[in-house]
């Protein structure tokens, strides 16, 4: 199996803002865009994505979760990027006709079609560092994925960084390119010197997430993690495994959750830990690195109640337990 993230479908849905308005949109080859190098995007950063999943049913209709909630903020990614903003309804119809012309490459789960929208600045001009693009280009690439957990789901090392931060604290809500260059080096360091798998940034020892995944920790019946703020990205899976939590009967606190009490928690049996997104749903954590310490979460396998959830997330995903939330969006 290639590796995620590297196979995509041959055509992709485009189209552009100029002259203050968005184009028709058209169905063009996934293989190359033309943009002018001086391109805002290419000096400035203007730029923010989403990540989104279809979904094939053992009836062979094919399912999108959640759509309006990645278009949501989509919209305000580039709202806060100050990028032109869009039609979510032109989206949408962008998102569900291509779905729809490569519904048959849809893979049965585990696998699923994974959704990319991406929207850039592509005015030529070197000379706005300090102002927007007042053109842009957005365009929908597909990307089939198989079993994220082909190799078993091993559980995750993460450092805890209380003094580095993952981007600047405004720039937390928007899925931004920029965020994720801002992180890289770190995670790299601590890939390097502590045989980490991901850093989960705790600025002045507030619990926050790591490079692309939110962060959740479980004791006993109760799910806890961080309430929402403008200094971390609103993941929509985040979200969906707290409503399931509550449907389970669990209790839910968002709140803040400081590093002493996360080591401190954490030595109870039975307590787990989670990291959140839509690529990999939810991956057990195993281990804490803290100031050359090393901390055990609860077993240090993943936990029973994770793969619960996860499991629970999955079946409505594949269309083996009720939608009772109205989830998915039926392309055909
Ligand atoms: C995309 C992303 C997430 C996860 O969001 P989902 O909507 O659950 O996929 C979490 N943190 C960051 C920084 C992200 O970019």
């Amino acid at each position: 199996m290639a590796a995620f993230g590297t196979v995509f479908m041959p055509q992709m849905a485009i189209t552009k803002f100029e002259n203050g308005n968005w184009t028709d949109t058209t169905t063009v080859s996934s293989d190359s865009i033309s943009i002018h190098p001086g391109a805002h995007v290419l000096h400035y950063s203007s730029t923010c994505f989403e990540g989104l999943k279809a979904f094939k049913h053992d009836d062979g209709g094919v399912y999108i979760f959640r759509m309006d909630q990645n278009i949501k903020r989509f919209q305000q990614s580039s709202e806060l990027l100050k990028l032109p903003s869009f039609d979510p309804q032109q989206v949408e119809e962008m998102i569900l006709e291509l779905v729809k012309q490569y519904a048959d490459e849809v893979p049965a789960p585990p696998g699923s079609m994974y959704i990319r929208p991406t929207h850039v600045g592509t005015e030529a001009s070197i000379g706005k560092a300090a102002n927007p693009s007042l053109s842009s280009l957005l365009y929908i690439l597909l990307s089939p994925v198989g079993d994220y957990f082909a190799g078993g789901a091993k559980p995750l090392r993460l450092l805890l960084d209380e003094t580095g931060m993952r981007c600047a604290p405004h720039m937390g809500m928007i899925k931004s390119g920029g965020n994720y260059a801002s992180a890289l080096g770190p995670i790299l360091a601590a890939k390097d010197e502590v045989q980490a798998d991901q850093i989960l940034f705790c600025p002045n020892g507030d619990v926050q997430e790591t490079g692309a995944a939110n962060f959740i920790l479980i004791d006993g019946n109760e799910i806890i993690t961080k309430g929402l703020d403008s200094s971390f990205l609103h993941g929509v899976t985040r979200a969906s495994i707290l409503t399931l939590a509550k449907d389970l009967g669990m209790t839910v606190s968002e709140r803040d959750i400081t590093v002493s009490e996360l080591l401190e928690r954490s030595a109870k049996p039975g307590v787990e830990a989670a990291l959140s997104g839509t690529a990999a749903v939810l991956t057990p954590v195993g281990t804490f690195i803290h100031n050359d310490k090393e901390y055990t979460v609860g077993s240090g396998q993943a936990g029973e109640t994770t793969m619960k959830l996860r499991q629970a997330l999955n079946d409505i995903q594949w269309g083996k337990a009720e939608d009772k939330h109205n989830w998915l969006v039926k392309v055909l």
